[in-house]
């Protein structure tokens, strides 16, 4: 269980800056996930946290030991791959004990940890099969088996379930986290799949061009999203472009204009000028009959049935296109395509960014994360 604290760490290939001043702190017996697309340097950081690479720029600490020198084999880390990484050759029971026996630890303590591993992931009936003819699953428990066995100070895993069916995915990202909190170890695990990291996840940092975009909870990046990338990484959310007017000082509100709308939105700070509202699909209400002035009429584009939720594409004119989610919809209540709809864009539960899309100018409830 340690600490883990990144001061301006920078890594690069050629001119390519993979990561980009990561500057923060994991702490003790955190689950803590570096999320974002693929080549934003989730992989790079993890591999210098490893040891694999040496950063050009700052100082990884783990604890208060400074690791920059200090070789892989000394780092005390335990680490599952996308590809599992075990050897096909030996038992499920060999495998395990394969970092034991290489750390010269005697054959009585060997098997009972082995032992005690193997139960932790539920495998200790297999302990004398191949992984050769072993599922997906199954040799991803024998890795993470091994990875555990020697106790590490610190658990590191990259895409651990990617190579996994959709439904063992989500069983096995329940075990990983149950088995983390038993073990309380500090662990860092990369993913490029947001529902994976929000569902597992103390904290997650998101990622973009090797730069920390933000870290937060999960609710906390989901509900306050920093600017306009973590809100389209996160969650699914519309973009609409509008216009905001002068804070006004007796009411301490601005005016702000979409589609012939006009609402008023108590700002952060004043931002007159062009900016994006950012509108979660769920949150947005469609109507048939235009019931109050403020809904926003449409056209039914196209309508995609997902079981718990229907999906709405509702062409606004303009070239704005705007998905709509509803729950648990009744199959009559379903509308059809072409037909002219309502939208409540709701924008007092949106968050307004700044026409970059950098910086938050409203956020339902005034909160730090979305405001530091
Ligand atoms: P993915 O999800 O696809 O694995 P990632 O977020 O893990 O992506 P990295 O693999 O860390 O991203 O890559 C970050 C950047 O560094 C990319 O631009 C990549 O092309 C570059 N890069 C990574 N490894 C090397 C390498 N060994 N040599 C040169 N460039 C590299």
């Amino acid at each position: 269980m340690q600490k883990i604290t990144f001061e301006h760490v920078s890594k690069y290939f050629g001119t390519v800056k993979a990561v980009n001043d990561a500057h923060f702190t994991i702490q003790e017996g955190e689950f803590f996930t570096l999320l974002g697309p693929s080549g934003c340097g989730k992989t790079t950081l993890l591999r210098t946290i490893a040891g694999f690479y040496r950063q050009e720029e700052g100082n990884i600490y783990f604890g208060d030991r400074l690791v920059n020198e200090v070789p892989t084999h000394e780092r005390n880390i335990g680490m599952v791959f996308q590809n599992y990484a075990i050897f096909p050759h030996m038992t499920v029971f060999e495998n395990v004990a394969y970092g034991l026996k290489a750390r010269k630890v005697g054959k009585k303590e060997i098997e009972q940890r082995v032992m005690e591993a193997l139960e932790m992931v539920e495998l200790t009936h297999l302990r004398d099969r191949v992984p050769s003819d072993m599922s997906g699953g199954q040799q991803q428990r024998i890795a993470l088996a091994r990875a555990i066995v020697i106790r590490p100070g610190l658990l590191l895993m990259d895409e651990p379930l990617s190579n996994l069916d959709a439904k063992l995915r989500i069983k096995m990202r329940t075990d990983i986290r149950k088995l983390q909190k038993e073990l309380n170890i500090t662990t860092i695990y990369v993913t490029h799949d947001q529902e994976e990291a929000l569902a597992v996840s103390d904290r997650i940092a998101v990622l973009s061009d090797g730069c920390v975009q933000q870290i937060a909870s999960p609710h906390e990046i989901y509900a306050y999203p920093r600017n306009q990338f973590v809100a389209n990484f996160i969650g699914a959310s519309n973009f609409i472009d509008c216009r905001v007017g002068a804070i006004d000082p007796l009411t301490g509100e601005a005016p702000v204009e979409l589609h012939g709308i006009r609402f008023p939105l108590k700002l952060f700070r004043p931002g007159e000028g062009q900016a994006l509202l950012s509108v979660r699909p769920e949150k947005i209400r469609i109507e048939t009959g235009q019931t109050k002035d403020t809904l926003i009429p449409g056209v039914v584009r196209t309508v995609t049935y997902l079981g718990d939720k229907v999906s709405y594409s509702v062409d606004l004119g303009g070239q704005q296109v705007i998905e709509v989610q509803q729950h648990a919809v009744e199959p009559e209540h379903l509308i059809s395509e072409k037909q002219k709809v309502y939208l409540d864009l709701q924008p007092n539960k949106a968050v307004l960014f700044d026409q970059e899309g950098k910086e938050v100018l409203y956020n339902a409830t005034a909160h730090h994360s979305a405001r530091s």
